[in-house]
């Protein structure tokens, strides 16, 4: 199957967000296709299934990801750790594209024939890249873009050759193996404190400093060496701000430093890594920390793929730009979502969390069935902030519920936080499994912990 020719790299002019499409299909199912089965994209197929299981001519639900697992991110850090649940971290799209009634296609997006409406994708290949699928098309009515984020290195140098990125669960599992690598160099080399440099002072930066702390400490407990030093791990977390957890209130992310400071973690303010070497890293005032193991967290940029999407308006950031209804600026059949996409008209940027992503996923579920019955959603997409927590290992996290204004909510730390917490998995758990299935696994997982080194030792 041949591509056909490049598409113009031109924006094409942007389309009117209310426009209703009379070209949608009458006397045949339509087509929707979501790509990225990520917190958004996969909530939104089940939501989408669930709506239509027993309607006649319900739209053909098609989501297609580039792997075969779904992952949820927000445990990536934990996956990195070893502290993740221990049977495995994905879920099967395959099983759940079955149980809910959509289909699923394994595929890697590569761009956009819009003019066609085509998808294509690259073609499939298998561990010793032979061929298994070749380059392949598939046309949609509507497509849905969900395709997540990646950290921003912005051009420092070293950070591909010589830093882990946490983009996904394939470079959790690369730091997890590194981090297990450097407990065995340090043990049979007589050496270590294991030296970490965590870059970007984030939720994800912060939680991945103290998930790994933990995480060193507890594997250094089955060694002989590392036990016996005071801290078998020297982790530092450099931001280039003047303080941690910039999107959170000033009093939540002075505890958070408090806490990670309290544990031995360094915490270097103001800050910039300017380049990263294989065993150090060198800030923008001439110091150069020692480092084994770097982890890149900073900053969000969309998927490198954007600018290949057929002239779809994109921001700086590379995130598509979308209208209060989520339809892209330049197409009204191509919508996105979570944190590829970014609203055009509004004078805040959407947080990069994955409450936006469920938010904008229930709001899509009824958008879509508006636009596919010829009507038009009648409200905008509205971001609710009910807060952000921030997990700080060994069951203790802080942060801010229900904010109403900046600043001012309900502040957390400790148990309820992480009670508070861990309701935004259970909520995603629940919508992926239903309540029951979703208690099983929960205790499944808990019952399996009980019978298990605290942290992956392989
Ligand atoms: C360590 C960490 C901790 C976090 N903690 C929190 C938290 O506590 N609370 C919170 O709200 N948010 C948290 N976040 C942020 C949250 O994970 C993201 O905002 C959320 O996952 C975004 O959802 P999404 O659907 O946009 O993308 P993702 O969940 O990233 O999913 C994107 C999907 O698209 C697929 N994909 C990508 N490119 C292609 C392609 N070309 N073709 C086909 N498929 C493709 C990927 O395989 C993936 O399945 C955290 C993030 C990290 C990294």
């Amino acid at each position: 199957m041949n591509a056909p020719a490049a598409p113009p790299g031109e924006p094409r002019g942007v389309a009117d967000p209310d426009m209703l499409d009379s070209e949608l299909p009458a006397g045949r199912r339509s087509r929707v296709l979501i790509v990225g089965g990520g917190a958004g994209g996969l909530a939104l197929a089940i939501r989408l299934a669930r709506q239509y299981r027993h309607r006649p001519l319900s739209p053909e639900l098609i989501l297609a990801d580039a792997t075969l697992t779904h992952v949820w991110k927000p445990t990536l850090h934990e996956i990195a750790a070893g502290t993740a649940a221990l049977e495995g971290p994905g879920t099967d799209f395959l099983m759940l594209a079955r149980r809910h009634g959509f289909a699923f296609h394994l595929g890697r997006l590569e761009r956009l024939d819009r003019a066609r409406r085509q998808a294509w994708f690259a073609p499939l290949e298998d561990a010793t890249g032979a061929e298994i699928a070749p380059r392949r098309t598939i046309v949609y009515d509507l497509l849905v873009l969900a395709l997540g984020s990646v950290v921003n290195d912005f051009g420092t140098p070293g950070v591909g050759q010589h830093a882990i990125a946490l983009d996904g669960p394939a470079d959790a599992q690369r730091l997890h193996q590194r981090l297990l690598a450097e407990c065995v160099r340090a043990e049979v080399q007589g050496a270590g404190p294991v030296a970490i440099v965590v870059i970007g002072g984030g939720a994800t930066g912060v939680e991945l400093a103290a998930e790994l702390d933990g995480a060193l400490s507890s594997v250094a407990r089955f060694g002989r060496h590392l036990r016996q030093l005071e801290r078998p791990a020297h982790i530092t977390l450099v931001e280039s701000g003047p303080r941690l957890l910039a999107a959170l209130p000033e009093a939540v992310a002075e505890r958070a430093r408090f806490e990670l400071e309290q544990r031995g973690i360094a915490v270097c303010l103001q800050r910039r890594a300017v380049e990263i070497g294989p065993r150090h890293v060198m800030l923008d005032d001439g110091r150069i920390l020692d480092s084994t193991l770097t982890v890149w967290a900073a900053g969000v940029l969309g998927p490198a793929l954007t600018p290949a999407l057929d002239g779809l308006a994109t921001n700086a950031a590379r995130q598509i730009l979308v209208t209060a209804g989520l339809q892209s600026i330049s197409d009204p059949r191509i919508y996105a979502m979570g944190d590829c996409a970014a609203p055009a008209a509004a004078d805040k940027p959407w947080p990069p969390r994955a409450q936006l992503a469920q938010q904008q996923a229930t709001y899509l579920a009824l958008a879509l069935d508006a636009r596919l019955h010829g009507e038009v959603m009648p409200q905008p997409f509205v971001f609710r902030d009910r807060g952000s927590l921030v997990t700080l290992g060994g069951r203790r996290a802080v942060g801010l519920l229900l904010p109403r204004r900046p600043g001012l909510g309900l502040r957390l730390h400790g148990w309820s936080a992480m009670l508070a917490y861990a309701t935004l998995h259970w909520r995603h758990l629940a919508v992926l499994h239903g309540i029951p299935a979703a208690l099983a696994t929960l205790l499944g997982r808990w019952l399996l912990k009980r019978s298990q080194p605290s942290v992956k030792l392989h």
